[in-house]
């Protein structure tokens, strides 16, 4: 049998209406597709609960008894035909509101019955509506061997009488036919070191599993093939790629490089700093097209590698790009570079939104005739307009606020594309990195400049509010600046508004001697860059602002970061946040402010921040808690087909194992030519196969 082209029409108990609704529900065409609707949940039919047992924490339970009455309650609507359960300890009640009528007739008193369902509360009372009530005579007959598994159902599905019960009927003709042995897709080279189940045991026991320890091994085995094709995949099109697109070389270190490098470097570079301004430099004397990711905490100084790497350019006789994701992040760009590299013969500028015509036609020359060694620049850089003489190397800052398609534009500014280097302080855990960014190279500064003080961070409870307020006003009279953070509410954000209003008027009620800014997402753009100048002017000490202000912005004199609501944040946010202070050589403080009512997972959260300042940590704290959060979401959107049981986040030890398998055949069959690889060749045509046909109907 032929799964990958046997059309679900076919397979017994489909039929054309209800293949349209498969396919209308989960693109579902083929019996493979089927195959690959995955059960979400199990339960264990040989196992019998007792009333008494019964808790919130139970989904289904199964109870043997009989039914020791039936009356009728209600009119109307609300009647109903109400049972009385018994397991011969205690009893409980069913409820039916429809097909009262069949239930009369065919359910006795004092008959042995199975009844299964999910229990439900009313009026502070456990009971059952329209359970599943089998007599026990026919349940024995039954035979239940194990699992029965659970399918997920549209509406529409549901209302074509394609329920769960129904697709596992459906499934259960087809794993019969399965159970005749299908082609495998991974040799016995990899399938027995690694003791993984066959293909064909895979979708019988992913199915209809005998135990939960079966269960497990088909899933292991069927999220290994998935992430093993997966980096199979992506590691084919690194290769490819690092052998295909030739690259602008820029192999010299001249004047502009060491001219900074020995006069003007404000400071010595980090260890960390120092290797991967030499990882970058091998790319970009390397011939090949570099894409590179460098991760940095914040505050780890990846702007001065930018500036590094941009001067090499420059030596080479090629422009830089910088694209940062707001004006105030590009504006405090071009007046760090600019002040760094004061005296050297280097020409920088910036084009954003609000430059004004005249400026605009001087960069838009200069860069054309090539005088222009750096730009600096929002999204306006991408704009058709801007031409560039000679570019040969884009950095982009903050990654996460750029889309992926206006990345693609960046690149092609140029006939060649042009080397680049994300930038961001997005901490992605190691296994994520290297499957989503694949083809990317990654470069890590995984230290921080010397002299930092570790941020102090401290939770505290609203009742608190006037110690904290106290420990707010000393750091004031001692000269720092204060941030105040609320949190965005994206159902409510009316709300979002009033918080941050009425902290601004609290603050200026309790701090009358200090100016404060207001930051929020309902200002103009003009209106929230003067708020957010005048605090990096120090002409405002307190800042009273919604996340909006989370971006980069770097005011060192900030030493304390408030954190209002804490509790409606994610790990993430709160470590971005927080890395807006600790920028200077002082002291610096984040309090995390909350209700006293908190979840458990709140107080996790609230406990990982407070002990650790490490961004790493953090994020796979996040992962773990979270598991496949919005991150992922965005992260898997770049993957070249999607995952239908495997899980980046939460499956890291198999995406490792899977990386180095691929990894380790690749290295012996670069090109996979090999007779005994070509089953993984068909396999990958397959998937490709799969993929175009799915967006061909969608
Ligand atoms: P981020 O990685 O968050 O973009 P920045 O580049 O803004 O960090 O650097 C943060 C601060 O650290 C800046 O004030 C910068 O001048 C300073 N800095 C960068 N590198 C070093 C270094 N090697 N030694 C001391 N300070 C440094
Ligand atoms: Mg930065």
């Amino acid at each position: 049998m032929d799964l990958e082209t046997q059309d679900i029409k076919y397979v017994p108990g489909v039929g054309p209406k209800r293949a349209e609704l498969l396919n209308k529900a989960f693109g579902i065409r083929t019996a493979e597709d089927l195959l690959q609707l995955y059960p979400y949940r199990y339960v264990d039919r040989t196992r019998f609960s007792r009333i008494c047992d019964i808790d919130d924490e139970q989904t289904f339970v199964q109870i043997k008894g009989r039914f020791v009455q039936f009356s009728r309650v209600g009119e109307g609507r609300g009647a109903r035909l109400v049972g009385m359960f018994s397991d011969g300890e205690q009893t409980i009640e069913v409820v039916w509101f429809k097909g009262t009528e069949y239930v009369t007739k065919n359910l006795q008193l004092n008959t042995d019955y199975v009844l299964f369902g999910k229990p439900s509360v009313f009026s502070g009372h456990y009971n059952f509506t329209h359970p599943d009530v089998e007599p026990l005579e026919r349940f024995n007959q039954q035979k239940y061997l194990g699992l029965e598994p659970y399918y997920n159902t549209s509406e529409q599905m549901k209302s074509g009488s394609l329920n769960s019960k129904a697709v596992r009927k459906i499934m259960s003709g087809l794993i019969a036919q399965v159970r005749q042995g299908i082609p495998e897709t991974l040799p016995s080279s990899l399938t027995e070191p690694l003791h993984l189940m066959s293909r064909t045991q895979a979708y019988c026991n992913i199915h209809f599993p005998a135990d939960a320890h079966s269960l497990r091994k088909a899933r292991e085995r069927l999220k290994f093939e998935e992430l093993f094709y997966l980096e199979l995949q992506i590691l084919r099109q690194a290769h490819q790629r690092n052998q295909g697109v030739e690259g602008y070389k820029m192999p010299h270190v001249g004047d502009f490089f060491n001219n900074f490098y020995f006069n003007q470097l404000p400071f010595p570079l980090t260890g960390a700093q120092k290797r991967v301004v030499r990882e970058i430099y091998e790319d970009m004397k390397s011939g090949r097209q570099m894409n590179r990711l460098l991760q940095g905490d914040v505050g780890s100084g990846k702007t001065l590698v930018a500036l590094l790497c941009a001067l090499i350019a420059a030596d080479n006789g090629f422009q830089t790009a910088i694209m940062a994701p707001t004006e105030i992040l590009a504006t405090q760009h071009l007046e760090s570079l600019r002040s760094m590299t004061q005296g050297m013969n280097l020409h920088i500028d910036l084009l954003t939104g609000s430059t004004p015509k005249r400026h605009r036609d001087e960069i838009h020359r200069a860069l054309t005739d090539g005088t222009l060694h750096i730009l600096i620049g929002t999204h306006a850089l991408i704009e058709d307009n801007v031409q560039f003489a000679n570019l040969g190397l884009a950095i982009i800052d903050e990654q996460h606020r750029f889309g992926v398609a206006q990345r693609a534009k960046l690149w092609k500014k140029n006939r060649r594309s042009p080397h680049i280097l994300v930038m961001t302080a997005t901490p992605i855990p190691r296994t994520l990195a290297m499957t989503v960014y694949g083809d990317l190279h990654v470069s890590v500064i995984d230290e921080l400049p010397p002299g930092r003080k570790p941020i102090q961070t401290y939770h505290r409870y609203i009742s608190q509010r006037d110690a904290v307020d106290r420990f707010l006003l000393q750091q004031l009279r001692d000269g720092h600046q204060v941030y105040i953070v609320y949190p965005l509410i994206l159902d409510n954000p009316k709300l979002e508004l009033a918080n941050v209003e009425q902290g601004y008027e609290y603050v200026r009620l309790h701090f009358p001697s200090y100016p404060a800014s207001i930051v929020h997402g309902r200002q103009k753009s003009a209106e929230k860059d003067e708020q957010m100048r005048k605090f990096a002017e120090g002409k405002t000490r307190i800042m009273v602002a919604t996340t909006v202000i989370e971006v980069g912005v770097n005011v060192p004199n900030a030493s304390v970061m408030v954190i209002e609501n804490a509790e409606r944040f994610g790990l993430s946010t709160l470590h971005q946040l927080r890395g807006r202070v600790g920028r200077g050589a002082e002291q610096s403080y984040c309090i995390l402010l909350t209700g006293v009512k908190l979840s458990r997972d709140t107080r996790k959260r609230m406990d990982i921040m407070v002990r650790s300042t490490d961004g790493f940590e953090i994020a796979e704290a996040d992962m773990r808690m979270r598991g496949p959060g919005d991150m992922e979401g965005t992260l898997q959107s770049g993957l070249p087909f999607d995952l239908k049981i495997a899980n980046l986040s939460t499956d890291g030890q198999l995406v490792e194992l899977a990386r180095r398998t691929a990894e380790a055949i690749l290295e012996l069959d670069s090109d996979l030519s090999a007779l005994h690889n070509q089953i993984f060749v068909r396999q990958l045509q397959r998937i490709k196969q799969q993929i175009v046909n799915w967006g061909d109907i969608s």
